[in-house]
């Protein structure tokens, strides 16, 4: 048997030769949405941080605060000692802006996933989840025991077909609003009308879209009155904080609360983190000129570069092997751009990518200069495959 640290080299190495090992580098964030890494600024086009708000005066202050108040840390899960009055009225207020009865806030959206299906669902039940659907998603779903099946992305008809097939005791039906990689939105509406007509349960994560689509609602917004059963998402990206919550019925939440082991048997959220979150909140509710930035500056990039008008702050380009898409990043690194090189198994094999994330701090001008510089990378790569190298 190879010792772990031989078995550790090995892995390592695989990945290494097919260009997928990842590597920490410190990072240092900065106002604006810039940030420092090996001596150089750059401006990021990765971080979800949609508006900024992780810089916030207000926000800053508010988290400060917390801490002086209330102290660090939570001291335990919420079941044992209670929580703190900043956590229960984020619930309230994130409940409010869906437009559910209640919400639940977990210590990260990665969390509430693995802890909201397996609550919902288990051994004799169905999982329909989007072949698409983020790592916590898929992950949950395998915790729960319930069967798994993934339909093709977005498709409607292979949906169907899967209701129309055999049923488990309940099936839960899940799904990204905005999803994460490719920044395009599931169609919640007709989502909404199958699962009315099989009887069954929908789950939406909506990571991507609170404080950016639906008039910071989120996707669910776009589709008003779509049935949605249960939306979750994090503070950690346009909310500027860390942390997941779950929004749902009043039963539904309760039964979480009682049931979801990763809410049962973690330390609550620190007071700070609900600070933080509600004075963002605050301001994405306040500001719909902010709110709208993100996606119009996505569009920009869009038009410029003649790709599909985006529907998210997420934009895609697709270049396929995993090298490229590193060349590409270190191009982009070398104008002042950090824009991370997405790979498998983030994205599926073949589907290498720049995945640029727009927030409302990117000047315009910056945008302009980010769309010549990615033309250039884009007419470089069909020069190339017009011309392999004779290697
Ligand atoms: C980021 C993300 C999560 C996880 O949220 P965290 O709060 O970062 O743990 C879950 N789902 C989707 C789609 C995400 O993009």
């Amino acid at each position: 048997m190879p010792s772990l640290e031989a078995f550790a080299r090995d892995k390592l190495a695989g990945l290494e030769r097919r260009d997928l090992r990842r590597a920490l580098v410190p990072t240092r964030r900065l106002p604006g949405g810039y940030v420092e890494r090996q001596g150089r600024r750059l401006l990021s086009v990765s971080c979800n941080d949609y508006l900024g708000l992780t810089h916030h005066p207000a926000v800053i202050e508010a988290a400060v605060r917390a801490n002086r108040e209330f102290g660090t840390g939570a001291g335990a899960a919420r079941l044992v000692t209670g929580h703190s009055p900043l956590v229960a009225e984020l619930e309230d207020r994130l409940a409010a802006f869906k437009g559910a009865e209640a919400a639940l806030v977990f210590s990260s959206g990665y969390m509430a996933n693995v802890g909201t299906i397996p609550a919902l669902v288990g051994e004799g039940d169905l999982i329909l989840i989007d072949e698409r659907a983020h790592a916590c998603l898929w992950s949950g779903a395998r915790m729960s025991r319930a069967r798994v099946e993934s339909f093709r992305h977005n498709d409607m008809v292979d949906l169907a077909a899967r209701l129309e097939g055999s049923p488990g005791a309940h099936t839960l039906i899940v799904t990204e609003g905005v999803f994460s990689m490719d920044g395009d939105i599931a169609p919640l509406d007709r989502i909404g009308d199958l699962a009315e007509r099989h009887g069954a349960w929908t789950l939406l994560d909506d990571a991507h879209g609170l404080g950016v689509v639906g008039g910071g609602r989120g996707a669910a917004a776009l589709f008003s009155g779509a049935r949605v059963d249960v939306q979750m998402g994090t503070l950690s990206k346009a909310l500027a904080s860390v942390g997941g919550y779950v929004c749902g019925s009043r039963a539904v939440i309760d039964l979480l609360a009682n049931r979801a082991r990763t809410f049962v048997y973690s330390t609550g959220l620190p007071p700070a983190s609900a600070a933080a979150a509600l004075a963002a909140l605050d301001i994405a509710e306040r500001d719909a000129d902010l709110v709208a930035r993100p996606l119009a500056r996505a569009r920009r990039f869009a038009k410029a570069l003649h790709l599909p008008e985006p529907q998210s702050a997420v934009v895609p380009i697709v270049l396929g092997r995993p090298s490229t898409a590193l060349a590409a990043q270190a191009v982009l690194e070398e104008e002042g751009f950090l824009v991370a090189a997405i790979r498998p198994p983030t994205v599926a094999e073949g589907t290498s990518r720049l995945r640029f994330a727009f927030t409302a701090t990117i000047p315009d001008s910056e945008v302009d200069r980010l769309a010549t510089a990615t033309r250039h990378i884009l007419g470089t790569l069909k020069e190339e495959r017009r011309c392999p190298p004779s290697s």
